[in-house]
């Protein structure tokens, strides 16, 4: 059996960690969120005041942090130096910062590194805007998946409601639409569909949809890569 790496990018609140985590536990792959990553690193630094002009304070609190996923209930969790911080790192607090803080190139070298060492086999599912682009450039599938904002902020209004989280759906709206931005104009790996990534709107398509196209395109990559082996 020929396993491979799947990189799904795209911009915010598209699902794509839904689908991450639903191929994952089909295809018995390792998922990893590389969101969480970041996210785990902007709570560390909201909690530590690390001034993200102050690159020896950036520098410093880099090599204390250490980030590891865990699946507990079934549920793959971000530990931040063997803390559970899953909740946490969902905050709206978080969600304001983490595109500043992803945009640091210093950041971004030690997550990168970091992710490529966690998938050195194959069989494994990230997640994030610059895997097919710059951390697995030779993944077997890249998947960039996208949908209307106008969904994808009825859909992350809808989840962080069911959280009781008290926001407004233009707070929501607000927040994609800067992440959005700023990801995709960063100097540093800017958000971007890789030229061999497959694009998949997902903004009229159910999970159950979605799920049935990107299986077929799977089993076409494995197909495809045993032929070179
Ligand atoms: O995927 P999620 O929305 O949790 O990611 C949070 C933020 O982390 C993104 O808005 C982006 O700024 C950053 N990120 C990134 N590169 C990745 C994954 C996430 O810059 N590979």
């Amino acid at each position: 059996m020929y396993s491979i790496i799947i990189a799904i990018d795209g911009y915010s609140a598209c699902g794509k960690s839904t689908l991450a985590k639903t191929l994952s536990q089909q295809l018995g792959y390792a998922y990893i969120d590389t969101g969480a990553m970041y996210r785990a690193t902007t709570l560390y630094f909201i909690r530590h005041n690390i001034n993200l002009n102050d690159n020896q304070a950036i520098e410093a609190a880099l090599a204390i942090i250490n980030i590891h996923f865990e699946y507990l209930d079934g549920l793959n969790t971000t530990f931040l130096n063997d803390e559970n911080v899953e909740q946490a790192i969902r905050s709206i607090e978080v969600s304001n910062l983490v595109s500043e803080v992803a945009a640091i190139p210093a950041v971004r070298r030690k997550m990168v590194q970091q992710q490529q060492q966690m998938a050195k086999t194959k069989g494994f599912v990230l997640d994030g805007r610059d895997i097919g682009t710059v951390v697995f450039p030779d993944a077997e599938l890249k998947i960039f998946l996208t949908a209307s904002i106008a969904e994808r902020t009825r859909r992350r209004f809808k989840e962080l409601q069911q959280k009781n989280t008290i926001i407004t759906y233009s707070e929501v709206l607000e927040n994609l639409q800067h992440r959005d931005h700023i990801d995709s104009t960063r100097k540093d790996s800017p958000l971007r569909k890789a030229d061999d990534a497959i694009l998949l709107d997902n903004t009229y398509l159910n999970k159950e949809e979605q799920l049935s196209k990107v299986l077929t395109l799977v089993e076409s990559a494995k197909a495809i890569t045993s032929t070179k082996q």
